[in-house]
């Protein structure tokens, strides 16, 4: 790596380790994210992909090894850290009772922020339920509004761990084009996943993880091309298309979930 790619990096992750009593959940695993990459970690249940955000985002303790964000020791000066990221957090986490409105500027004064927050709901594309409760909201809306609050601190790094799962196709569609604008307004994101097709569609760089290891990491297409190159041949014929393709393309790439 070069000086200028160096000097490029927002979050720089050495030999993390994390056990829990005889399981080396997370072992020793090594990466770096550049400034306004969305970088994935992929990889299947247990693989160690959260244990891994919650040490990076000082909410579990770091057994051995260094990370270092946007200049800071997450070990060494942890409130410092906090106030750099965004942390989604799940929907249960919200108040029934208050509106979107009244939760944003809440999640604002505990930053000791004022917020604007319809111009957070125009971020993640909710301006019209600025005056619904959070229980009121859709799985795709909730999974948005979550967004939306971990963005009041106006964050350098943005976490989001399996920000899709359990959405359906059109509301996961909807949720990487609020993803990848967030990105375009110039911040970091790092996210997990399981889906290796959300991966490819909007992760610059992923790390493949597995059994508390990351296994490669690179650009989508080149970890593909290199599979290529290796002499992998798919037993059937790729197929043009896929079950999903078809269901877009019946009812709409612009119709959403309400
Ligand atoms: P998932 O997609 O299911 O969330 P993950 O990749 O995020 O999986 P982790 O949640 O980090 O994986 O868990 C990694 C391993 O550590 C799993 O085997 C899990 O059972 C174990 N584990 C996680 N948290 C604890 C804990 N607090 N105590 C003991 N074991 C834990």
């Amino acid at each position: 790596m070069n000086i200028e790619m160096m000097s490029d990096v927002v979050l720089d992750v050495q030999n993390l380790s994390k056990r829990y009593g005889q399981l080396l959940a997370v072992n020793g695993i090594s990466f770096s994210v550049r400034r306004q990459e969305i970088y994935g970690i992929l990889g299947p249940n247990g693989a160690g992909k959260t244990t891994t955000l919650e040490m990076i985002e000082t909410l579990r303790p770091i057994d051995s090894g260094t990370v270092i964000l946007d200049g800071i020791d997450v070990r060494k000066e942890p409130k410092k850290v906090k106030r750099l990221i965004g942390v989604q957090l799940q929907s249960s986490a919200f108040f029934d009772k208050l509106t979107l409105v009244e939760l944003l500027s809440l999640f604002g004064e505990m930053y000791g922020r004022r917020v604007d927050p319809l111009l957070l709901l125009d971020e993640v594309e909710l301006r019209d339920k600025a005056s619904s409760q959070a229980a009121q909201l859709s799985g795709g809306q909730k999974q948005r509004f979550s967004i939306a609050a971990a963005l009041v601190n106006d964050p350098v790094v943005l976490f989001l761990d399996e920000p899709t799962t359990g959405l359906d196709p059109q509301a996961r569609r909807h949720l990487w084009g609020v993803i990848k604008r967030i990105r375009s307004e110039g911040k970091t994101i790092v996210l997990t996943t399981h889906y290796m097709e959300e991966a490819e569609e909007l992760c610059d760089r992923v790390a493949i993880m597995d059994h508390g290891k990351i296994i490669t990491q690179s650009a989508p297409q080149l970890l593909i091309d290199d599979l290529i190159s290796d002499g992998f041949k798919k037993e059937r014929v790729e197929r043009l298309a896929n079950l999903e393709d078809v269901f877009l393309s019946l009812t709409g790439h612009s119709l959403r979930e309400e």
